[in-house]
């Protein structure tokens, strides 16, 4: 069974009461946290204690992803009652310069090049390759962001999430999510951007979303990273308009399980 608890799910910006983009993936033998935007360790600690993570994968380097590693980082030092001190965190290339320059305006009278190092085991995972985490097995591919992006699909026993983490519409998304059990999906616009050519968008309508889920084959449909602003009710029907079925929306403490 692979359980996903949705931790947030705004877009670039929380929403009310709702942090950015962080989702723990339980199963028996894993609790994984996939990449971890602002607001959100307040609700993790609602289902898990932080020293409970087997470890942490980002997507890419944006501040709605990765940015509260920063207080995951002064808990797993300083938070009392810890049984653990340190958890595995699967990085992006490049993601280790990125928190070393972090840490330098971070530091304020700690040693900068320990910041991060001395409560995260760090690797930068090869994208081209498979990561292998026990049974998990966890193939990542770029998505179409403005910065370097993975997507990543996690299998075990038979089951598959996909998670599209940041993306603009291409084809090579179907393969990648085909007959997921689950894909973890972003709807940041309501309406295609006026003028804006598709090889440049960084980004999906809730209904392109839905279009996606559908041609994968996937079983279903957490929408997520979208702006309140634009009615989490309209972006749902959109959403479920393409895809042809109920849709989950992304809200916080919402627990998917996968049998
Ligand atoms: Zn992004
Ligand atoms: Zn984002």
């Amino acid at each position: 069974m692979i359980r996903i608890t949705v931790l947030g799910g705004a877009a670039a910006c929380p929403n009310p009461g709702q942090g950015c983009s962080a989702y723990l993936l339980e199963t028996d033998g894993h609790r994984l946290l996939l990449d971890c935007g602002p607001d959100t360790l307040a609700t993790l600690q609602e289902h898990i204690a932080i020293d409970e993570l087997s470890g942490i994968i980002i997507s890419h380097l944006h501040a709605d992803h990765a940015l509260d590693l920063v207080p995951l980082r002064y808990g797993l030092k300083y938070m009392p009652g810890l049984a653990r001190r340190s958890v595995p965190l699967w990085l992006p290339p490049d993601g280790r310069a990125f928190l070393a320059g972090l840490a330098t305006v971070l530091a304020h009278g700690e040693v900068a090049e320990d910041f991060f190092e001395e409560v995260f085991h760090i690797t930068e995972y090869a994208p081209d390759q498979p990561l292998q985490l026990g049974e998990l097995t966890i193939r990542f591919r770029p998505t179409r962001h403005y910065i370097p992006c993975w997507a990543c699909r996690i299998e075990t026993a038979g089951r598959a999430i996909v998670y599209l983490a940041d993306t603009g519409p291409f084809p090579e998304l179907i393969p990648f999510t085909e007959k997921a059990d689950l894909v973890i999906c972003e709807g940041t616009y309501r309406d295609v951007p006026a003028g804006l050519p598709i090889e440049l968008r960084g980004h999906l309508t809730a209904r392109e979303a839905g279009t996606l889920a559908a041609a994968a084959g996937a079983g279903r449909l957490l929408l997520t990273h979208f702006w309140a602003t634009l009615g989490v009710q309209a972006l749902r029907q959109e959403a479920e308009d393409a895809f042809g079925r109920p849709v989950d929306v992304a809200a916080p403490g919402l627990v998917i399980e996968i049998p």
